[in-house]
């Protein structure tokens, strides 16, 4: 038999305050093991729909009104954010949202907690992210509000990973950072894809980058997907006025 699809989002419509359409026919898929490229300018509906597929659009007072959204087969209309996160999805919300006044150490311990490990599983997770983002390591003691925003993306990932999730909705990881720390932190979800299996969907104004890290991509605008394909050759050509 084929194997379960992780993501399929099926044509979904997002209403804020009953009013404002953000989402207008949505439809993508996340393969096990795929980096999906959600691209698009400010406003275009790209937050939006990871807050759907999370189960966050309910806190900003908005509602999918169409449409379903399966993850390992299962609907998962009306299911909370946090029973979503225990069955695989973490969303790294833009602009990151870590806790400023707690440390690293600490930040990264409150990922934990949704899976309730043992001391000894929560220990060894935290030297599993440490391996993968060195430089946390070096300033667990560190407030977190006193990190560069670049440790701050690191960590508000590092975070996400401590759940152990199976897909990663990762919004706009480039946002206000150095090209370099860009291309670092693109470099270390290649690299977390490619040796754990996480997947991600990766929401991103940075065309460049995206693509050069993205199995697939996806275009929006205005609410609605007006372009898709293999990443790099297909989605450039759309750019560049193939469409
Ligand atoms: P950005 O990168 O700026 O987040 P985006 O592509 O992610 O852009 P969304 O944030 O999803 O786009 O916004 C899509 C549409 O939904 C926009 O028209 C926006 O004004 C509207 N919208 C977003 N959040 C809210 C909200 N909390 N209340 C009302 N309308 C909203």
């Amino acid at each position: 038999a084929a194997p379960v699809e992780l993501l399929a989002v099926q044509d979904i419509e997002v209403i804020y305050d009953g009013a404002i359409l953000a989402v207008a026919g949505v439809s993508l898929r996340v393969g096990q093991g795929g980096i999906v490229a959600l691209l698009g300018a400010n406003g275009a509906g790209k937050s939006t729909t990871l807050k759907a597929i999370s189960g966050l659009v309910r806190a900003d007072r908005a509602q999918v009104s169409r449409g379903a959204i399966r993850f390992l087969g299962v609907d998962t209309a009306g299911v909370a954010p946090n029973e979503l996160a225990r069955r695989g999805i973490v969303h790294v919300l833009e602009g990151r949202h870590v806790f400023a006044h707690l440390s690293i150490e600490e930040n990264l311990r409150s990922g934990g907690f949704l899976r309730n490990p043992g001391r000894r599983e929560l220990e060894r997770d935290l030297e599993r992210i440490y391996a993968w983002f060195p430089r946390l390591k070096t300033k667990r003691k560190t407030q977190a509000g006193l990190t560069s925003g670049g440790e701050q993306q690191m960590l508000a990932i590092g975070r996400a990973l401590m759940t152990r999730p199976k897909l990663v909705l990762l919004d706009e990881p480039s946002m206000g950072l150095a090209p370099i720390l860009v291309e670092e932190i693109f470099e270390i979800v290649a690299q977390l894809n490619a040796r754990e299996g996480v997947s991600f969907l990766v929401a991103e104004q940075n065309l460049n980058v995206a693509l050069r890290h993205a199995g697939y991509a996806y275009i929006l605008e205005n609410g609605r997907v007006v372009g898709e394909g293999e990443a790099h050759e297909d989605i450039q050509h759309f750019y560049l006025g193939g469409r």
